[in-house]
Order: structure tokens, then C-alpha cells, then sequence
């Protein structure tokens, strides 16, 4: 199955494709996580990435969806994958179902998330990662803090702050996202393949959103 999680920044979207991941037994692949490993080998392509993500801007078609076309010859996720994050723009869409066909594979679910606009800074504020590339758990300070404060949970690395969340990149990746992004959402619903879901600390968090995507999957 390959779902691909389509949503603003702060909206969710890492948290949400975890869960899924885990109850699904499929991969997470998150261009952003992809990008910011990169940058802290400090490889070519970090150095690279760095330059766009730390203005808001996105990394340049060419260049990520090469990553991706790599990462999906891999043998992991043959039965299924979650992007998350990718696609972003229409030209990234076209060349992604392009990839997909010549395996006689296309993208099954689209998941998109909403939150309203004046959420989105103090979620993206309040947000913490775990440092430890291979566990990346997802938090928030507010509306799902960690047990013991700046430590996850999962691992017991310790949690930091992305570089790109503080309010003035944030506000210019909401514009990114609404000039070249919000698109997508015209795009796969004529395809008959989105599936909309609102994330608000007043109707549904991503966690329950999460477990309610599940049993619509599994039917249950
Ligand atoms: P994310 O972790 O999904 O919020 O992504 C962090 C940043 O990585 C974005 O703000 C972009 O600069 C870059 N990025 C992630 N995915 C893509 C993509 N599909 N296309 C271009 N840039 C991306």
C-alpha cells in the first residue's frame, strides 16, 4: 500500500505516518528526516539542503526526487510505504506516479491534514524531536509532552528543537506550502484518492487521527 501524507507544516504529518507505520507494518519515509540527516554528516547534498530549508523554501525538484526514485528501489519498501512529506509540488506528483507505473504500483491513499492557520505557529513552537536519527519520535511540549521533560520517551536521547521551527521560517514555509503544495489537494482529489482529516487541539489530535485512519484501512 503507499500512502502519502499531504499537509502544511505543523499539521502533523511525521506523527501521524509514525503511527501508521507502526500498526501497518509499512516503512515512513520522510524526505525532511532524509534532508536533515544529511545536513548533520554535513554531506554534499546536506550542505545543499541546508541553504533551501533553513530560508522555508523547498529543496529543488530535481534533487528530491532523485532521493526518492533511490529510496524506493530499496528492498524495504517493496509491500508499501508512507511518504511523508514528498510529494510537495505538482512536478514531484507527476514524476512520482511516473516511478510508480513501471512497477505497475500507484499511490493507494492520500492523506491530507488540516489545521487551523493561527494553531500551526504554536504547534510548530512547541514541537521537539528526539535527536536520534534512528528513533526521530515526535513531541509536543504542550499537547504531548514527554514523560521526563527534554527526554524521549522511546529512546532516551534527548529531545531538541528543529532549526527550521522558529516562527519567522515557519510562516514563510506556510507560504511555500500554500504556493506550491495546496495544489496537490486539487490534484488527488480528481485522482478520487484524498482522504481530508482536521488536527486541532479542540476537535482531534494526530494520535487519535492516527488510530482513526487505521481502523478505516483495516475496515474495521
Ligand atoms: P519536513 O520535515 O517535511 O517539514 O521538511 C523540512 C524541510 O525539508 C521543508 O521545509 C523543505 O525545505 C524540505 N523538504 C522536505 N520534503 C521536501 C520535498 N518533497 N520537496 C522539497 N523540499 C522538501
Amino acid at each position: 500500500m503507499i500512502i502519502i501524507m499531504l499537509g502544511a507544516p505543523g499539521t502533523g504529518k511525521g506523527t501521524v505516518a509514525g503511527i501508521l507505520s507502526e500498526k501497518l507494518g509499512i516503512p515512513q519515509v520522510s524526505t525532511g528526516d532524509i534532508f536533515r540527516k544529511n545536513i548533520k554528516e554535513e554531506t554534499e547534498l546536506g550542505k545543499i539542503a541546508e541553504e533551501y530549508i533553513s530560508k522555508g523554501k523547498l529543496v529543488p525538484d530535481n534533487i528530491t526526487i532523485e532521493i526518492v526514485k533511490d529510496r524506493l528501489n530499496e528492498k524495504d519498501v517493496e509491500n508499501g510505504v508512507i511518504l511523508d512529506g514528498f510529494p510537495r509540488t505538482l512536478g514531484q506528483a507527476e514524476e512520482l506516479e511516473k516511478i510508480l507505473i513501471k512497477d505497475n504500483k500507484k499511490v493507494d491513499m492520500v492523506i491530507n491534514l488540516t489545521t487551523p492557520e493561527e494553531e500551526i505557529i504554536e504547534r510548530v513552537s512547541n514541537r521537539r524531536v528526539c535527536s536520534n536519527q534512528d528513533c526521530k519520535a515526535v513531541y509536543n511540549v504542550v499537547l504531548n509532552p514527554p514523560k521526563e521533560e527534554g527526554i524521549c520517551d522511546k529512546c532516551g536521547s534527548h529531545l531538541v528543537k528543529r532549526e527550521d521551527d522558529n516562527p519567522e521560517t515557519t510562516k514563510k514555509r506556510i507560504q511555500t506550502y500554500l504556493d506550491l503544495t495546496d495544489p496537490l489537494i486539487e490534484y488527488y482529489t480528481n485522482k478520487g484518492n484524498l482522504f481530508t482529516e482536521v488536527v486541532s487541539k479542540n476537535t482531534k489530535l494526530g494520535k487519535q487521527v492516527a488510530e482513526d485512519i487505521v481502523s478505516k484501512i483495516k475496515g474495521e
